[in-house]
């Protein structure tokens, strides 16, 4: 499927003009990040989101405090904005076709709509395994009652998850027998979802790509990523785990799936590494990926820089690795006291005392278990050292390592 993106004008937005504003459906962290490269680039900036204060709306020029689907308010970003993005997966693709016909969008409204549908999603990533080599778990699409009936044993055990509005591991119950999936079917309150037989993984892997409207594509080094209660925990890269061969076939299916995709910005691809060495292609976010921030410090060009660039037309940066680096995500957890459960800042002057220790808070006022409030990149010559200081800001904040 390539995926006819609109008509627009393909024409670079050059920076420090009098129409030189991007815009962004969505104020979380990630828009903020997009924020400061894009303006430290010499673009302003344009934020749509509801929420009061969000991360994005603090830094950006513009900030619309509307809906993502209110129609005055999308004719409003398109005005302001010379070229439109979104920061975050579940905003309504029909916003993103809907700006469309006003101006450049990327990425556009039908990839995200893709990413998604985790069926919809699986269905794509299965027809190019033909020639990606690179397949998903195999999975059973689940509406219904009758659905149900026809799960085969080979799903079992599995994890149902829901196919619309998943993140961080909510919207997914795991299930060992067939007695536990129709519970656990019965409280997604009739969701449509998607049944996934539960793989024996070894680690996990994402790989990020970034097109431009040229075609041109570029491949960010493999990332190891390890998940706590769900949430993204660490990113190393380079992946400790992964060989040559596996790097090479994950990057190789990446771009394949951008091209085939015709995707303009830039998109994360999670994959499985099972136990046997094989690789098993996940998900995909169209956008800058948590899993991305160590570009900010350890590469020439940051997921963000790159985001920009795509939008604006420009050329693509240069992907390159200069550290070896490990990103920590702080969750509002660390503001907590792990035995008395009392708040207390966290000791940011002793972590920034490490050698290679990057601090990006994304000003979140309020700090609550699970919450991402911020990340931590060390970056370092060795992949040794950056681990060994992540070993020693783990102890400062009370984090298990
Ligand atoms: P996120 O937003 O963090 O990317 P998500 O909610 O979209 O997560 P998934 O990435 O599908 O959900 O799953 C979350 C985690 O659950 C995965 O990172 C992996 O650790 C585990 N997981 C998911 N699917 C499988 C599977 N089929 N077999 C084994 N483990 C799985
Ligand atoms: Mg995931």
């Amino acid at each position: 499927m390539t995926i006819d993106t609109q008509p627009h004008p393909r024409q670079a937005l050059l920076p420090n003009t009098d129409q030189s504003c991007l815009g962004i459906l969505g104020g979380g962290q990630l828009g903020r990040m997009f924020a400061h490269a894009a303006q430290s680039m010499g673009y302003r900036v344009a934020v749509l989101e509801p929420e009061a204060g969000c991360p994005a709306g603090q830094v950006a020029e513009h900030h619309l405090q509307a809906a993502y689907d209110d129609r005055d308010a999308l004719l409003a970003l398109g005005k302001l904005s010379h070229a439109v993005t979104t920061e975050f997966e579940n905003v309504p693709a029909g916003s993103l076709i809907m700006l469309a016909q006003h101006g450049f969008v990327s990425p556009a409204g039908e990839c995200v709509s893709v990413a998604q549908d985790r069926l919809q999603e699986k269905e794509f990533f299965t027809r190019c395994g033909a020639h990606t080599g690179v397949f998903p778990a195999p999975h059973l699409g689940i509406a219904n009652e009758s659905d149900l009936a026809s799960v085969g044993d080979h799903l079992l055990p599995g994890i149902l998850k829901t196919v619309r509005m998943g993140y961080d591991g909510k919207g997914q119950i795991r299930v060992r027998t067939r007695d536990e999936l129709a519970t656990a079917f019965a409280e997604m309150n009739g969701q449509v979802c998607v049944l996934e037989k539960m793989l024996p993984l070894a680690y996990e892997v994402s790989v990020l790509v970034a097109r431009g409207v040229d075609g041109e594509a570029v491949v960010y080094p493999i990332a190891e990523n390890v998940h706590r209660d769900g949430i993204l925990f660490t990113t190393t890269v380079p992946s400790p785990n992964v060989t040559d061969g596996v790097a090479h076939k994950a990057q190789k299916a990446a771009l394949e799936l951008i091209a085939e995709l015709g995707y303009v910005g830039v998109l994360c691809i999670e994959f499985f590494v099972l136990q046997d060495g094989s690789l098993v292609i996940n998900e995909m976010a169209p956008r800058p990926h948590n899993s991305g921030h160590y570009t900010i410090d350890a590469c020439v060009t940051s997921q963000f820089e790159q985001q920009v660039r795509a939008l604006a037309q420009l050329p693509l940066g240069d992907v390159r690795q200069h550290s070896s680096a490990v990103m920590l995500n702080i969750l509002g957890d660390v503001w907590f006291d792990g035995d008395t459960g009392s708040a207390h800042d966290p000791a940011w002057d002793q972590v920034l005392a490490l050698p290679g220790a990057h601090l990006h808070l994304y000003g979140k006022a309020e700090a609550r278990r699970a919450r991402k409030m911020g990340h931590i990149t060390f970056v370092a010559p060795t992949l040794d050292a950056a681990q060994a200081t992540l070993a020693k800001a783990c102890a400062i904040l009370g984090i298990a390592a």
